[in-house]
Parts: structure tokens; sequence; C-alpha cells
């Protein structure tokens, strides 16, 4: 399969973090040196370690799966994610109008310091049905810029929302691709699959069949890694699915 040189740049953009350093690992993940590590101290909040490190409130929440404030009891190791380079930023996402393009340029300049942690619940559906094997955010040292949800060979994978397919096809360690723009600079992503049913160009309604779950790509079983961004940035998909039991 060819792929043009303006699919692979968009591509470059996306995954800028996990691309480079994914063949080392098992699933989508990437080394994380920058960051640090703070265990919380009886009568400390989340929201004052944050103010102390200096890392944005919801950022911090995200990584580490907090959300509530009670959710950062004493004991809790918190990885405390470095600074995103901004560098990057300039470089949009292709197929953007210009119009698009300077309003994205904007709402990435913002510096925005969130007050609180906010959930999404139900933004995005569940893409299959199945069990969390593996959590958005820090293991061992690693990166994990999305979610493991393993379920059988050939289960359908859904839209977790509507928008248009930018990219179906293989890539390397996430095997099987399927990448989704919705609206707000939102993005989903669909890896390890068997095989993908829907096509480039195509715009998709949430809750179709896209593809089948698989272990194409570097993947120890069938299992659908599942990752949400925002722009770039990678943001934790139990925020903005439904909230199971
Ligand atoms: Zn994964």
């Amino acid at each position: 399969m060819t792929r043009s040189g303006i699919t692979l740049r968009m591509l470059l953009i996306l995954f800028i973090g996990t691309f480079v350093a994914m063949t080392f690992s098992g699933c989508a993940t990437s080394f994380d040196k920058r960051g640090k590590y703070h265990t919380v101290r009886s009568g400390e909040s989340i929201w004052r370690i944050s103010r102390a490190y200096n890392v944005d409130l919801q950022e911090l929440a995200e990584y580490n799966n907090i959300f509530s404030p009670n959710d950062a009891q004493p004991g809790k190791r918190l990885y405390l994610p470095p600074k995103e380079k901004t560098a990057g930023y300039k470089k949009l996402p292709l197929g953007m109008s210009a119009k698009e393009s300077r309003r994205y340029a904007k709402s990435s300049k913002k510096k925005s310091r969130s007050k609180s942690i906010k959930t999404f619940h139900g933004k995005f559906i569940w893409p299959v049905d199945g069990k969390l094997t593996s959590p958005f955010g820090i293991r061992g040292g690693r990166r994990h810029d999305g979610i493991d949800i393993a379920a059988k060979s050939g289960t359908p994978i859904k839209a977790a929302g509507s928008g248009r397919v930018v990219f179906s096809g293989k890539m390397r360690g996430y095997g099987n691709l399927i990448l989704i723009r919705h609206g707000d600079d939102f993005f989903t992503a669909y890896a390890h699959n068997k095989s993908n049913k829907s096509k480039k160009g195509q715009t998709v309604k949430k809750g179709q069949v896209i593809a089948y779950v698989g272990r194409t790509g570097r993947s120890t079983g069938p299992h659908l890694h599942f990752e949400i961004r925002n722009g770039q940035k990678a943001r934790n998909p139990l925020f903005f699915l439904p909230q199971r039991k």
C-alpha cells in the first residue's frame, strides 16, 4: 500500500510521542524518563501538588487515573508528566481549511490551567465490549497512551464517535490501525486490528463497525489498543467513556 507524504506527515504529528519509541515495548507505549514521581503525604491535596510542581491539574489527574480529589489518598504514587514541547504545535493536521488551521494554532497556544478535575463521561462510547486489561498512564516507567481492551479475535470494533476516517492501514507496532477525526480537534485510534473495514476518507457514525479485534503489530494477545487524542495530546479514555460498574 502506498501512502502519500501528506498522510505520513499528519501521522507523525499525531503520534509524535509514541511513534519513535514504540519498537522497544509491547504495546503502544513510549519511554518517559523526564517525568517525576511524588508520593502523596497526609494533608496534601491533588490541587496543591499540581501547583507545587507546576503541572496542570487535569493532566496530572488523567495520567494517574484520579477521577476526583478523593482518589489521591496518602501513599499513592503520582506520575508528574513533563512539560509538553510546543514546537510541533505549529504543524497542523493536514486536511484543515486555513480558517480551521488558524483556530487550531490559537487554541494550542492557549495556556489552560484547570481549577478542578473534569470528566467527560459519554462524549465517546466504548468501541468494544471487553475487559480493560491495561489503563492509561505509566507502567514500569513507560507511558501507555491509550487503554487496552481484551476481546475475542474477530469481535466488531465500533467507532467511538461520529467522524471521518483519516487513516486506515498498517503501521509499525500498531498493526492494522484506524484513525478517526471528530470535531473539536479530537481523534480516536484503534490498533492491532485483525482487519479494517472502513476506508480512508469514509464518514462513519458513532457505533458503526469499522474493524475487527485482532493481534496485529506488537501485541501479546487479541485486544484493542484504543487512544483518544486532543490535537496531538493523548487523553485518558476513561475520562471520556461511559463509566462501567
Ligand atoms: Zn495498548
